[in-house]
């Protein structure tokens, strides 16, 4: 059964072959019995099953990163601050995959308040990475792709702000989907930075991604930046055998400076892939490029923070027992007890870029630039139907490298953040695995970015879908999580 995609996994039952009784007891039993490798969950809800044979999705287990808030189930962001927060809600996404008969089997471990992306931040433990347990599986959704990588789970739900679907999912080796951002709802998911994320899938295929886009994709009048915009996708793209209709952009700026040797060469052999499958390669640049994780290191910890203050330490659980001697100092205890380095870094870095001083020459600049990088993408998307880029500059890190560096941190996501800013959308798609740069035997997966133009979801799943058939790299699983 591990084999089996989300599709085809609702195919046996719906013909009667396997019941989703049986599938959820195999999941539990495959994550009891290998979780002790990899740490990734933070609650099993393993009492938890309903059988209705008669339903069309007849109740399939999906994982949900924690930032997702289940009515009366624990969620906490990875923070100590909610450890025992109990929401009474659903939040839009779940309930709209409820009614679609698919459940949550439990909640997956991820950075603090999805902050960060090396894993480390999360306030209970890090998730380490199947293809190499001595490597991190990036984060923030750091659970959610170890897990459908190790195929302890068909499929599971994270949230991408800068990158952090796309990094895990692509250090691990499963697909990474993220629609327009105005067709997402973020109704009851914890916010990070609202202007940007985006709660989206991992998947073991592109059909998988297209299965829960299906269910997602709604205009959700809870929340305020979800626009209605009714389209089906033609399941005839599903038949398409090459690129000949497929104009592809490169653009220079993500094949410069910090790009590792081993990602380039890989990349360069997917690129020659595209080429075999007939697509038109075209050389171009998107100058803006090289402003991107500056702008956006100076507007996201500015909607952090803002986002933050509504844990004021009065309302949740935990509240620091030292004493205090007026609110000012209640506050500052509980802030830096209870909040892990990273958000404590943001909360400060907010404070200096929206001050009266600095306003002007730090947010306002970074949202200027934003525009202009909203410009580029347009201007691109005139002429190319698809733009693609390496996910990251380099493979998995071994767990010590870079760990007091947060700038190599920040700077890893330089080929995702533009596209964020411009609120696009992206698939992924596994380009080939590459040695480690440290020369090891071990082979470690490097992906392939693919973006287009807002609202031209069809394009892309019909561009990663032919890649995808057309090679075997996503078939692959760490060896050892076999049964
Ligand atoms: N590295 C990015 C950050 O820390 C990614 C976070 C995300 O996408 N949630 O902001």
């Amino acid at each position: 059964m591990k084999d089996l995609s989300l599709l085809e996994i609702i195919e046996n039952i719906k013909s009667k072959k396997i019941t989703s009784k049986e599938v959820w007891n195999y999941f539990v039993w495959r994550i009891e019995k290998y979780d002790e490798k990899l740490w990734a969950f933070n609650f099993v809800n393993k009492d938890w099953f309903k059988e209705n044979d008669n339903s069309i999705l007849a109740w399939v287990p999906l994982w949900i990163k924690d930032i997702f808030c289940e009515k009366w189930v624990p969620t906490t962001g990875s923070s100590k601050m909610l450890e025992n927060f109990i929401p009474p809600y659903d939040a839009t996404v779940i309930k709209k995959l409820k009614e679609a008969w698919m459940s949550s089997i439990g909640k997956v471990n991820m950075d603090e308040f999805a902050m960060w992306s090396t894993w480390w931040n999360s306030a209970f433990r890090p998730t380490w990475n199947p293809w190499d347990l001595t490597r991190i599986s990036w984060g923030s959704s750091s659970g959610s792709a170890s897990w459908v990588s190790a195929w302890l789970i068909p499929a599971a739900l994270g949230t991408d702000t800068g990158w952090s679907l796309r990094q895990p999912a692509s250090m691990c080796n499963v697909v990474w989907f993220r629609p327009s951002y105005w067709r997402n709802s973020r109704y009851w998911v914890m916010p990070m930075a609202s202007s940007l994320d985006c709660p989206w899938t991992i998947t073991k295929t592109v059909r998988d991604a297209w299965l829960l886009y299906e269910i997602m994709n709604w205009h959700d009048k809870l929340e305020n930046t979800s626009i209605e915009v009714k389209d089906i996708i033609d399941p005839k793209i599903w038949e398409t055998k090459n690129l000949k209709w497929v104009k592809v952009w490169l653009p220079k700026e993500y094949f410069e400076e910090w790009l590792d040797i081993w990602v380039k060469q890989t990349i360069l052999k997917a690129i020659e892939k595209l080429k075999e499958l007939w697509a038109e390669i075209v050389d171009i640049s998107l100058p803006m490029t090289k402003y991107a994780v500056a702008a956006y290191y100076i507007i996201v910890p500015a909607e952090v923070s803002t986002n933050l203050w509504r844990l004021d330490w009065l309302r949740y659980w935990y509240s620091s027992n030292k004493p205090y001697n007026d609110m000012q100092e209640f506050y500052m205890h509980n802030r830096w007890e209870w909040l892990w380095v990273e958000a404590q870094r943001r909360s400060v870095l907010w404070a200096y870029v929206l001050s009266a001083w600095f306003y002007d020459s730090y947010f306002k600049k970074a949202c200027q630039i934003r525009t202009l990088i909203i410009e580029d993408f347009k201007k691109a998307f005139e002429k190319v139907d698809v733009i693609v880029s390496p996910v990251s500059p380099n493979v998995a890190w071994k767990i010590w490298q870079n760990l007091n560096d947060p700038l190599k941190d920040y700077l890893a996501d330089a080929y995702t953040i533009p596209a964020s800013l411009a609120w696009l959308p992206g698939i992924s798609v596994p380009a080939w695995f590459t040695k480690s740069e440290d020369n090891e035997k071990k082979l470690l997966p490097v992906w392939l970015q693919i973006l287009t133009s807002q609202f031209s979801e069809q394009k892309l799943l019909e561009v990663a879908n032919v890649f995808e058939k057309a090679t075997w790299y996503a078939k692959q699983n760490p060896q050892w999580f076999e049964d």
